[in-house]
């Protein structure tokens, strides 16, 4: 997969690219991030991708001009209405970081991991021409519900979540299964603690076909005992259906107190 940062501060991403499983996706050529300097696609000697906005107003907004510009060279065509209709490319996500967008969550993360390709516009500023959602985003997406100062840390969080999701991305597969938000829980009679495919699957419960998505079980390491506080008993004694029981009723329980909006009425 291809990830195309589009930003005015190109040495922003230098650490987060750098470090961990985005890292090794990287070395291991399952994603491609490219930074393009939306300052390239400027035409004047002072390189401005910013204006005043129309009807007055505090501060400066992106111009439109970079920005088609910029995305027009990655794809080596032409974009806008017309061409969205005729070219529309279903394997390119052109995403717009905005405080007005729609919410990105984890099933969000999942559709985008099916794509080839993700150009992430950073916005700064004021925020960006709107005929950049209208006409050049095919989607407008926002990380939650807080104003940032630029569409960087946004742009390199989408792009955090996605890459944990291709195929290969984690050491153990089992991992991004069985985290917060993935689908619905259930413990198997083998005690492995998985995630059902639909409510159905899981048989536990009625209530539980309400619940949408359950965040992760508490997890221990060692010591056993740190401070006096110890690791729950259930955990150390080996018996694997009690210990995935014990997980899912705590993954209800950590979701009902941070959550509850995840759980079904
Ligand atoms: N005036 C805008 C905020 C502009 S902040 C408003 O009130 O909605 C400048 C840029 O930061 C935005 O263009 C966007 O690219 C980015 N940004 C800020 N908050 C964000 C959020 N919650 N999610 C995604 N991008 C955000």
């Amino acid at each position: 997969m291809r990830f195309d940062l589009i930003t005015i501060f190109p040495e922003f991403f230098s650490g987060p690219l750098d470090h961990g499983i985005i890292r090794k996706a990287r070395e291991a050529g399952l994603i491609d991030v490219h930074v393009q300097d939306l300052r390239e696609f400027t035409k004047d000697r002072h390189r401005t991708v910013d204006d005043r906005p129309f009807g007055g107003g505090e501060g400066m907004v992106l111009k439109p001009e970079p920005l088609f510009e910029a995305v027009e060279s990655l794809l080596g065509r032409s974009v806008g209405d017309a061409a969205k209709q005729d070219m529309q490319d279903p394997d390119t996500a052109i995403v717009l970081m905005s405080a007005a967008g729609k919410l990105f969550d984890q099933e969000m993360a999942r559709t985008y991991s099916r794509l080839e390709r993700i150009i992430l516009l950073c916005g700064r500023y004021e925020g960006v021409d709107e005929r950049v959602a209208e006409h050049l985003a095919t989607e407008e997406v926002s990380i939650g519900d807080f104003v940032l100062s630029g569409g960087e840390l946004p742009a390199m969080l989408v792009a955090d979540a996605v890459t944990r999701l291709l195929p290969g991305a984690l050491g153990n597969e089992a991992s991004s299964r069985n985290e917060s938000f993935s689908e619905f829980q259930v413990g198997t009679p083998n005690g492995c603690f998985v995630k059902a495919r639909s409510p159905r699957d899981a048989t536990s419960s009625k209530s539980r076909a309400q619940i949408r998505a359950l965040l992760d079980f508490p997890h221990y390491t060692r010591p056993a005992d740190y401070r006096g506080w110890r690791v729950p008993e259930t955990l150390i004694s080996g018996n694997h259906r009690e210990v995935a029981k014990w997980r899912e009723r705590k993954a209800l329980e950590k979701t009902r107190r941070n959550r509850p909006d995840l759980l079904g009425r």
